[in-house]
């Protein structure tokens, strides 16, 4: 039964990562990662996340707005000023290969009759989806099933129920559910920056069967926080964005 690892948001932070790939391969090993977008951004080794996440088996990765904006595609006039000096500082510290690989990414792509993208099908880029309104306007803009996604950085399932309500659920550590419903949305939530006010790092894992409807887990990992701080302090990289990681959000 092939397992798919869902990582989103790493943000440059490699300690976050390596943490998440080891609890993920002693879990469950994955034959396929998907990556949906702000790999770079805030932390300090775009570089080395990027070479790591490249070392994965059968990757999918698309493109979110920290990689637009650290590669000068979109304007960095509606950034926050700390998001605008992360970007600025991201465009001076990327290798050239690295960053032609990110150019090379889309916006969007599909998986195993699943959509992957980091804000939404119909804004890829920008739409935050934290609201059943918006997840039920974006099911014009993908044809398939299901569709992951990140940006928001919290780790959640949108479904449809059998009244045709929308179901939103915040996942907490060990959670799974049956991916049941006639659409879905799942966001594995952040690896490198989590928002919901737990600091550990996030990811899902996507079971696929034959025989069976997909069901999602939803993951938490410890790691070492305070290398990913010294590493961004180090980096002069704003002290917001070391202080946050301690409190997850
Ligand atoms: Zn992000």
């Amino acid at each position: 039964m092939p397992c798919v690892l869902l990582l989103s948001d790493i943000h440059a932070n490699l300690p976050a990562l390596e943490a998440v790939l080891g609890d993920a391969e002693n879990r469950n090993p994955f034959s396929e990662t998907w990556v949906m977008g702000d790999s770079i951004g805030y932390g300090a080794q775009p570089n080395e996340v990027v070479d790591r996440l490249r070392s994965l088996p059968n990757l999918s990765i698309v493109k979110g707005n920290h990689e637009a904006a650290a590669l000068g595609e979109i304007s960095l006039d509606t950034f926050n000023p700390t998001a605008m000096a992360a970007a600025l500082w991201t465009q001076r510290n990327l290798r050239d290969d690295v960053a032609d690989f990110l150019r090379s990414l889309p916006s969007m792509s599909t998986e195993r009759g699943v959509t992957l993208c980091h804000g939404t099908p119909r804004n890829p880029i920008w739409e935050y989806l934290f609201t059943p309104s918006t997840a039920e306007l974006n099911l014009q803009h993908f044809d398939t099933i299901g569709c992951v996604f990140g940006h928001t950085h919290i780790p959640s399932l949108f479904s449809i129920d059998s009244n045709r309500e929308w179901v939103v659920r915040q996942a907490t550590d060990g959670e799974r559910w049956e991916l049941s419903s006639d659409r879905w949305y799942v966001n594995p939530g952040s690896v490198g920056q989590p928002r919901d006010l737990d600091p550990r790092a996030s990811y899902a894992v996507l079971h696929m069967a034959d025989d069976a409807k997909p069901s999602i887990s939803f993951h938490r990992v410890e790691y070492d926080i305070e290398r990913a701080q010294d590493l961004i302090l180090s980096a002069e990289l704003p002290n917001a964005l070391a202080f946050r990681l301690s409190v997850g959000r």
